[in-house]
């Protein structure tokens, strides 16, 4: 699932391809916006809010898409041959590049005022303009018996945490998931860890995905996420792996029984 990094990196994909071109093309394969046709207006920019993406449009209009499991934005040149199927959510092209949107959770278009109804209740953006610590953990606050490892996903409290820096930010601050938000002592600390871990994949990716070691290897990449029934890299305990929070695709986690003692 894409984390708040990937879609930080996907907005400045969209920005190359299509900031201040006129579309050509415009292409909704949703039942709900079949009619829209948004050609020969020009796109002034795409921004990232969290795991949510704007694609703001000429005229006060707004393509608001989330890649939610498995959706991803495409960039090829024009004209190329779009995936057969139904594969295909939007395509939004001008006379150089074409942005084919594949698999995405939601696709609206709405008018760009209305924006605050699709992301105002985010907390704020590990990777954006906004970021914030201290607001973050004041929203974490609000729920003091929710287990941490819960309350990180909520993106009403912090956006952009999925799954892998989830497990990987309880580790490197030695909490155990299930420990209640009040709790754990240094909630700025965690989140602003949360944040740099994240601020160095949005910038540095590698190829062989979120690296939180500092070691790009693939097998080293990250300490507890991926790696359930093996040794710690620094205690030797095995990883647990199991299910927590109420999100269907959200449940897995992964600590480290040694390191994260309850
Ligand atoms: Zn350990």
């Amino acid at each position: 699932m894409p984390e708040g990094d990937a879609v930080h990196r996907t907005a400045g994909r969209l920005r190359g391809a299509l900031d201040g071109h006129v579309l050509t093309r415009s292409d909704f394969r949703v039942p709900r916006h079949a009619t829209a046709d948004l050609t020969g207006r020009a796109v002034v920019t795409t921004v990232s809010r969290g795991k949510h993406l704007l694609t703001r449009v000429e005229g006060d209009l707004t393509v608001h898409t989330h890649l939610r499991m498995d959706g991803s934005w495409v960039v090829t040149p024009a004209g190329r041959r779009t995936p057969p199927g139904d594969l295909v959510r939007l395509v939004l092209a001008n006379e150089r590049w074409q942005a084919v949107g594949l698999r995405l959770g939601m696709v609206d278009l709405v008018r760009t005022d209305e924006e605050a109804r699709l992301v105002g209740h985010l907390g704020p953006d590990l990777l954006g303009p906004d970021w914030d610590p201290d607001e973050a953990a004041r929203r974490l606050r609000a729920e003091p018996g929710r287990p941490i490892g819960e309350a990180l996903l909520d993106q009403r409290n912090l956006a952009g945490i999925g799954t892998i820096y989830r497990a990987e930010t309880l580790f490197l601050r030695g909490i155990w998931p299930w420990r209640t938000v009040g709790e754990v002592e240094d909630l700025e600390g965690l989140v602003s860890l949360a944040q740099r871990i994240m601020a160095a994949n949005a910038h540095h990716r590698s190829p062989a995905g979120t690296v939180t070691t500092g070691d790009r290897r693939p097998a080293n990449r990250t300490w507890v996420y991926g790696r359930a029934g093996r040794p710690c890299r620094r205690c030797g305990t095995r990883i647990s792996r199991g299910e927590m929070g109420t999100g269907p695709q959200e449940r897995l986690i992964l600590w480290c029984a040694g390191c994260q003692p309850r």
